[in-house]
């Protein structure tokens, strides 16, 4: 994998290479950035970059040993440690994660450089961060540490100041809709779509590709528009609907709260082309003038602290409960 292949993160490719063809790598870093916008991508290039038998300016040759066991997942000196995921959050990682990278810590590494990653490293409890710090306060040589986090702030702040922090921004749409098409083959025009929905992050953008999300997309702006004139029995029947496949919970509300955002913008500007829903923006058109902005506003606000809810696995059938009931209560102006 080279630099190259890796979508958007100008900004932490270049960090990344000047200090490799230098030689002066920290030996720990904080790579902050939301899920899915190339952190672990990021990391595997640079350990093939470092370790290569014969590497290029911008990575691994790809096909010495070394790259081939490392894009294999069988390099001894590349460690992903990743918290299984537990609901819609990943698990803690505890005080035995830690201890398994002193095992290893043990033995020189066999390679020019391991490279261990702790992915969702916000996740250690207080006594793997507590024996985390140890490791960093005194760094065996020839091991890269790289914490993948959403916030540096949700670390210690005793590990945060020994490591260099590399931000990851969200990736512009456009290159993840580019990327869809190359790669995966996708029609531009859905391409286009879950470009614009998946918020810069490209693995939400494969995930919704996995689902046949534009139809599921469409029923559930249906969905919306229809909650209005429900009776209450047909509320709860819905909300107890929705609450069985939880897995379509989180996808649901980030389809709400872009068609609400398209609303808004259709209400404030008129311009289309500031739509994510950009294909369905006749409909949008039509139904903008029904709402009225402020609780347009004030409902999108909740449906994104829902979704925070949901992702830390606060009470979930609660949360939709009330999410439903509020746009249940939604008012529409008589046309
Ligand atoms: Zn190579």
């Amino acid at each position: 994998m080279k630099f190259s292949d890796i979508v958007g993160q100008e900004y932490a490719k270049r960090i990344l290479l000047r200090a490799a063809s230098i030689g002066r790598l920290p030996h720990a870093f904080i790579f902050s950035g939301t899920a899915g916008t190339g952190k672990k991508s990021l990391a595997k290039a640079l350990a093939m970059l470092l370790n290569c038998s014969a590497p290029l300016s911008d990575g691994g040759c790809g096909s010495c040993r070394t790259c081939k066991q490392i894009i294999d997942g069988n390099f001894p000196d590349f460690n992903i440690i990743a918290p299984k995921k537990d609901k819609y959050r990943p698990s803690k990682i505890s005080i035995d994660h830690i201890r398994n990278i002193y095992a290893k810590l043990g033995f020189a590494p066999i390679s020019k450089f391991r490279v261990i990653v702790i992915d969702h490293a916000e996740e250690m409890t207080e006594e793997a961060s507590n024996a985390f710090l140890r490791i960093l306060e005194e760094p065996p040589p020839k091991n890269i540490f790289i914490l993948n986090v959403v916030e540096p702030l949700n670390l210690l702040p005793t590990i945060v100041s020994r490591c260099q922090i590399i931000r990851f921004y969200p990736i512009p749409a456009e290159k993840i809709a580019d990327w869809l098409v190359k790669n995966k083959g996708l029609d531009r025009d859905i391409a286009e779509v879950i470009s614009r929905i998946c918020e810069g992050s490209l693995s939400k953008a494969l995930e919704l590709m996995e689902k046949d999300f534009l139809k599921k997309r469409e029923d559930w702006i249906t969905l919306f528009i229809k909650l209005p004139t429900f009776s209450k029995k047909e509320l709860l029947s819905l909300l107890e609907e929705i609450l069985k496949n939880k897995d379509e919970l989180l996808d649901i509300l980030i389809v709400w709260r872009g068609w609400i955002r398209d609303l808004i913008v259709m209400k404030e500007t008129e311009d289309k082309e500031l739509l994510i829903n950009r294909d369905l923006s006749h409909m949008v058109e039509k139904l903008a003038n029904r709402y009225i902005l402020d609780e347009l506003v004030v409902v999108m606000n909740h449906i994104h602290s829902a979704e925070q809810a949901i992702s830390k696995n606060r009470n979930v059938s609660l949360v939709m409960r009330k999410v439903m009931m509020e746009l249940y209560h939604l008012r529409t102006i008589s046309q």
